[in-house]
């Protein structure tokens, strides 16, 4: 049986930034990744695996407790998991600094062209390892919509987590 999982993350979409120099610990236990005893960490390449700078340390904060809030006590998945994301912005001045495409973009599905990059979009789902799964190979499958906000639309990402255990097939079952 597939189970889903959606949840939101309000604010304007990130990207996650090119890495530096601050150690993220395992989420588990706390500890340097790459822990043995630790079912989340033990396949991890040990501090050097992150380095995150402070912006993306507070997006991936973010990220985490929107999920926690609406999952509390979520043990990872094991096995296949599908992601699809959309990233919901709103227009700036320059977008609709007339009428008829203000009413446009709040109409109509429009691609949303502008940073950040749907692959940076993507790379904040990190944030989700060793909580919502545990390991990024477990993903199969992604996808990234970046759209302006329909009608009354807050601005934000919408992630939607397909678990899929049914796809892989167990011997004797
Ligand atoms: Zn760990």
């Amino acid at each position: 049986m597939s189970t889903v999982i959606t949840f939101f993350v309000p604010g304007v979409a990130e990207g996650k930034a090119e890495p530096d120099t601050t150690r993220i610990p395992c989420k588990f236990c706390h500890g340097a990744p790459g822990n043995k005893q630790c079912p989340s960490c033990h396949g991890m390449g040990g501090w050097n695996r992150k380095y995150l700078n402070a912006k993306s340390k507070s997006l991936i904060a973010h990220i985490r407790s929107c999920f926690e809030r609406k999952c509390p006590g979520h043990m990872p998945f094991t096995g296949p998991v599908r992601v699809s994301i959309v990233a919901r912005f709103a227009p700036n001045k320059g977008d609709s600094k007339t009428k008829w495409l203000s009413e446009h973009l709040a109409m109509h599905e429009t691609p949303y062209v502008k940073k950040p990059d749907a692959d940076n979009i993507h790379k904040s789902l990190d944030a989700l390892t060793g909580i919502a799964w545990h390991d990024d190979a477990q993903i199969f499958q992604t996808s990234v919509l970046k759209r302006y906000c329909l009608g009354n639309e807050n601005p934000g990402t919408e992630i939607m987590i397909e678990h899929c255990p049914e796809l892989i097939p167990q011997r004797g079952v």
